[in-house]
């Protein structure tokens, strides 16, 4: 295949399945960057990186092959993007010693994500968590990415990718492509329980490929303005998850009349959210019927031949390296 102008590349976290805040603000802009002629893209889940706050084991690989499922299931085909494990890629341990010798300690103690790893898991302050940036940075610089999909969150990590990419550069010579962030979406999914974003851990959302019925039982019972005890009572759409969401998947006109009824009570919750619900079953039907169709085998293969492209970058890139650091 002939090599495209762009290479694209995005880890995410291994936590199962996909719910509506992670599709919307994240792996429905990848599908799109996964058609774009230009652009060759590396999807990896961090399996490696999940080791370092590791509580059972036994749920990681499930966890993590339930990803790759649901990116499958997004729509992102395999034959296109390499979807593909961190963990089967064995460059990238290689390559993250090498990069650590061009690390700073400081910059890695100083890390804000390492202090609030720390605070979060006390008992457990491994040393994974402090050098977490430099994995990251051997994700990035393994394949010679040229855009990185990064929140907020993560763009200190991927500064800090390119700090080491221009450390290794000016003392060996220019070796590592810069890595550029490229901005996602900074839509933020309420969850269904009013409480913040939709989040895995909290369990208010609901799964991208779950069946219509399961998901309206969420949406039923899920949290709306509380000021609307009665169908009478007026209510504020600003304060209500389900007309957020509206936002995100509803056509124009009909956002506008759910807003318009919340806040004089011409419409009532259920109803509100029965529109809500038509949406989303219509947004997820081809997630919904890709899924369906998905075997485990499928699964398995896509990250076979996943690995086995982004394995052939990272070998050519570690094999440079070595040879600039002189082993
Ligand atoms: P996480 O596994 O929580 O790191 O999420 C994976 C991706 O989904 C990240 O890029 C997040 O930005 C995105 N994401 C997760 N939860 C939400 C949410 N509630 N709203 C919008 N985007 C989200």
């Amino acid at each position: 295949m002939a090599k495209k102008p762009k290479t694209v590349l995005s880890l995410c976290r291994a936590t199962g399945v996909l719910h509506l805040g992670n599709y919307l603000g994240a792996v429905r802009d990848f599908v799109a960057l996964s058609e774009d002629p230009n652009a060759e893209c590396y999807f990896g889940i961090a399996d490696l990186h999940a080791l370092t706050s590791l509580t059972d084991p036994e749920k990681l690989r499930p966890a993590t092959r339930q990803v790759a499922r649901d990116y499958l299931a997004a729509g992102i085909d395999p034959q296109q993007s390499a979807l593909f494990l961190q963990s089967d890629v064995k460059e990238t341990n290689e390559l993250f010693w090498l990069l650590c010798n061009v690390t700073a300690t400081g910059e890695l103690l100083r890390s804000k994500t390492y202090k609030e790893m720390s605070d979060k898991q006390p008992e457990n302050v491994n040393a994974g968590l402090l050098m977490y940036p430099v994995l990251m940075a051997a994700d990035i610089l393994g394949p010679q990415a040229d855009l990185v999909p990064v929140g907020d969150d993560q763009i200190t990590h991927l500064e800090m990718a390119r700090n080491i990419a221009k450390r290794f550069n000016h003392r060996f010579g220019e070796t590592l492509r810069m890595p550029a962030p490229y901005r996602k979406s900074s839509i933020r999914v309420p969850g269904l329980d009013g409480k913040g974003k939709m989040s895995k851990s909290d369990g208010n959302g609901f799964g991208i490929a779950e069946e219509p019925e399961a998901i309206w039982e969420k949406l039923r019972v899920a949290y709306t303005d509380p000021a609307r005890q009665r169908r009478t009572d007026p209510g504020n759409p600003d304060l209500c998850p389900i007309a957020t969401i509206h936002r995100f998947v509803s056509p124009k006109d009909d956002v506008e009349k759910i807003e318009d009824g919340c806040r004089t009570a011409g419409i009532g919750c259920i109803d509100c959210k029965k529109i809500l619900h038509g949406h989303l079953s219509d947004l997820l039907a081809p997630v919904r019927a890709r899924n369906q169709k998905l075997t485990d085998g499928d699964v398995s293969d896509a990250l076979a031949a996943g690995a086995t492209r982004v394995r052939t970058r990272f070998q050519e890139t570690v094999a440079t390296v070595r040879e600039r650091m002189g082993l």
